[in-house]
């Protein structure tokens, strides 16, 4: 082989293997880039007590806080999933999650919950709750996050932002830190949501109208959405 025919020749393989490792490297970002914006968001909706916890009792008909988180709970897994969201409800039925009814029943439900939420590597965790007071002026929907939780606390404040435009809503809340194992042990940003006071003449009434219930839902959903997209 002549020497200037081999420069050439070895040049020409330098060229292909130069272009083979090029595509091959930018289609690799190219299918990052792709699984980034077509990543599936995970959140995990948690419905507040279940079985012989009932929660809190609406002062007027006694409804179980346990059965109306459950719905709320519900309207909000639709709307999520509707939005190509992935959710995991850690119950989806009237019952809890102790297991047996024996000593011990609330801490096993909630270990049980933290167990969930932890295996769903989730980007987000919502706990559906309402409130009671011994004051029955005490009104409206509130937001919580575990202390030291930065994500946790830009979570809560998204949807508090939107339960202040409730309809029922008689004045802006902020969001506010609590001290809540299940806020404590999850170890994705949560929030949990207290949706308004069955202690409450007026939000119980709200409380117990499907309207009301998907209402509260849907600002939770617009709260989520705004936090994932930040
Ligand atoms: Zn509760």
């Amino acid at each position: 082989m002549k020497r200037g025919f081999r420069l050439f020749y070895l040049l020409l393989c330098a060229i292909i293997v130069i272009s083979l490792v090029g595509v091959w490297f930018f289609s690799g970002i190219h299918r990052q880039t792709a699984s980034v914006h077509s990543r599936v968001f995970t959140v995990v909706v948690d419905a507040g007590h279940g079985g012989i916890d009932g929660g809190a009792e609406g002062n007027q008909t006694s409804v179980k806080e346990s059965d109306l988180n459950l719905e709320i709970a519900r309207l909000l897994k639709a709307k999520l999933e509707g939005a190509g969201i992935t959710v995991v409800m850690t119950r989806n039925s009237y019952g809890g999650l102790y297991g047996t009814t024996t000593k011990g029943f609330k801490k096993r439900d909630l270990e049980k919950r933290v167990k969930i939420i932890n295996s769903a590597k989730a980007d987000v965790m919502v706990s559906i709750h309402l409130n009671h007071f011994s004051s029955p002026g005490r009104r409206g929907a509130t937001v919580f996050f575990a202390e030291g939780s930065s994500r946790g606390e830009d979570l809560a404040k998204c949807i508090q932002k939107h339960f202040n435009t409730l309809s029922s809503q008689t004045r802006e809340f902020s969001a506010n830190k609590g001290d809540y194992y299940l806020l404590n042990e999850a170890i994705c940003p949560s929030a949990i949501c207290e949706c308004g006071f069955l202690s409450n003449q007026e939000d119980e009434r709200l409380l117990l109208t499907k309207e009301y219930k998907d209402e509260v839902a849907q600002k939770i959903f617009y709260g989520i959405i705004e936090f994932l997209m930040e």
